[in-house]
């Protein structure tokens, strides 16, 4: 095969696993390498349709079992790696936070020390906009907004940045990070937002919103999370951070009711419940850069995003249903989710 070799770490969890099939359509020349620990939030399911190709390859793992991340290296000649693992829910950090460090820092840094020792033609190290922290009602954040996160999930991901910032200001390993909003879409675990609402509505259970509702989040459809990675890959500058968004901002509340009306459901389903702690008020990104100097554009608005999304979770049923156990928690504890 005459194509690259991609490590994508996490490939069975939500973005990952979309990428992995964005991957492999776009890009079938290439072998892809995706190593994953299979936590709660890491599903075979996810890519059960690559499982039979010669290109593709999944290897159970750790990304902090530095051991293991040395074997994957020295088995397969890896050129890009595309770092998505991570522990991702922002409510699991507050009540673990240590899972969150080892997992996204410790991993990270794994990760970043056997890619220098090895080399890569690029490292792409995704992250997201709460490292900047929060938003009053005015501005967006650029790549030049300081990072203030406030929550364990976001301040662990900060760590992370700043570690793949310093392996390529001492190293010159070729990081390139990059900062997205909240994604939505398929394969996305039933405990964050845009799940919990449609698989709540199906079942006519009560959907829980945070506070007043009126946090406001900047959407993207998880295809143009794929598609901006792709350009940053092809020609994302060393050493660069690029901010991924779709100009939609919108509160939970109006997220809630777009989706209850697509599926014709009530509006007294919603159940309003205790605000978050050290909850963000506003995320809004600035994507100037990624499209003026890369050309990226994002190909979906949101009304349209939210119709494939609800049409994809009325079609897998037997996806959602399946991990209806494990979210059980979120039935007692009635809480919604951001990210
Ligand atoms: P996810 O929770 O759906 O998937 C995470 C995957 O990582 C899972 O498959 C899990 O098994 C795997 N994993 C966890 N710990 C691991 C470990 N120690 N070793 C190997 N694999 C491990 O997350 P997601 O929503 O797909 O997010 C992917 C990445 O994108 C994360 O880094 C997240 O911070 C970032 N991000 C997410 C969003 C969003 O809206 N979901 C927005 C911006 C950035």
């Amino acid at each position: 095969m005459n194509g690259k070799t991609l490590l994508i770490t996490g490939g069975m969890g939500f973005i990952g696993s979309n990428f992995i099939h964005y991957w492999l359509a776009h890009h079938p020349e290439d072998r892809i390498v995706n190593l994953d620990a299979l936590t709660y939030a890491g599903n075979p399911d996810n890519t059960a349709n690559a499982t039979q190709l010669p290109n593709y390859r999944f290897v159970q793992g750790d990304i902090a079992d530095m051991q293991g991340v040395q074997l994957i290296f020295q088995e397969e000649s890896i050129d890009v790696v595309v770092h998505f693992a991570a522990e991702s829910h922002v409510d699991r950090s507050i009540t673990d936070p240590q899972l969150f460090v080892r997992t996204n820092v410790l991993g990270t840094q794994c990760l970043l020390e056997e890619a220098r020792r090895q080399g890569v033609s690029k490292f792409v190290h995704v992250s997201t906009d709460e490292v900047y922290g929060t938003l009053g009602k005015e501005g967006l954040f650029t790549e030049a907004t300081p990072i203030a996160p406030n929550s364990p999930y976001s301040a662990s991901k900060a760590g992370s940045d700043l570690l793949a910032r310093a392996y390529y200001e001492t190293y010159t390993l070729p990081v390139v990070i990059t900062r997205c909003s909240n994604n939505y879409g398929p394969y996305q675990f039933p405990e964050k937002l845009i799940p919990t609402i449609i698989t709540r509505a199906l079942q006519n259970q009560p959907i829980p919103v945070y506070g007043n509702g009126l946090n406001i989040r900047d959407w993207l459809y998880v295809e143009d999370h794929c598609s901006a990675i792709e350009c940053v890959i092809q020609s994302g500058t060393p050493g660069h951070v690029y901010n991924i968004g779709g100009g939609n901002e919108r509160t939970n509340l109006e997220i809630v009711r777009t989706i209850l009306a697509e599926l014709g459901k009530p509006e007294t389903l919603i159940q309003f419940v205790a605000d978050r702690l050290g909850h963000d008020l506003r995320y809004a990104i600035d994507a100037g850069k990624l499209q003026n100097e890369l050309g990226w554009r994002p190909r979906y608005k949101l009304e349209q995003g939210l119709k494939l999304t609800v049409g994809w979770y009325l079609e897998h049923e037997d996806w959602w249903r399946k991990l209806m156990p494990q979210t059980a928690s979120n039935e007692t504890s009635d809480a919604a989710a951001d990210e």
